[in-house]
């Protein structure tokens, strides 16, 4: 039989913008409404893709900031990456270019398989939205990353992160074989 293909994916971005929340939405199917700051978990979750199933890790970070010096767990054996902002915080959508320069400033490459997520979508009817999904979309077209809005809080487009990320990372690596 085949054997699991394993991929690892690391959740970046800055502190509360809802990384833990998206992560626990997506592995335990339910809203957390105040969660303990992380300091780093990780989560493992089979995940079908385009009919195979890939074994996932999945690294819900701390947070980063722009003093954030770049872990090297986070950039060595990382297969793709999902970069979260809020659409209510334009200064966590400002910090998603700044992680990514760092990412691939380490890894010495000029482009990773990325998301870039824009959480919190469903706070937007209060009129607290800082960050236009245009803005969003230019970004990661600026950047050849996936991009998506999501809410862990109603379950919107969750599971979508995850699936788009799986295929960043197969788009890049068509032939790659469990390792
Ligand atoms: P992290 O620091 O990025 O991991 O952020 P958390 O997941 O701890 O979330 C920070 C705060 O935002 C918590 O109070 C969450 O309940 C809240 N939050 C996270 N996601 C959402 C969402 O989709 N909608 C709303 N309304 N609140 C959210």
């Amino acid at each position: 039989g085949d054997v699991l293909k394993k991929r690892k994916i690391a959740v970046l971005g800055s502190r509360s913008v809802g990384k833990s929340s998206l992560v626990i939405q997506f592995i335990e199917n339910h809203f957390v409404e105040s969660y303990y700051p992380t300091i780093e978990n990780t989560f493992t979750k089979s995940i079908n893709y385009n009919g195979v199933e890939y074994d996932c890790d999945i690294i819900d970070t701390a947070g980063q900031d722009e003093y954030t010096i770049l872990n090297q767990k986070h950039a060595i054996g990382i297969h793709g990456y999902v970069l979260v902002y809020s659409v209510t915080s334009r200064k966590s959508f400002e910090m998603i270019q700044i992680v990514y320069d760092k990412i691939i400033n380490f890894c010495g490459i000029n482009s990773i398989p990325c998301v870039i997520v824009g959480s919190k979508t469903d706070l937007q009817p209060s009129r607290s939205r800082q960050v236009a999904p245009d803005e969003g979309k230019e970004l990661a077209q600026l950047n050849h990353a996936a991009w998506v809005e999501t809410s862990a809080k109603t379950n919107t487009n969750v599971a979508k992160v995850f699936q788009l990320c799986l295929g960043e990372i197969e788009k890049r690596s068509p032939n790659s074989k469990a390792e």
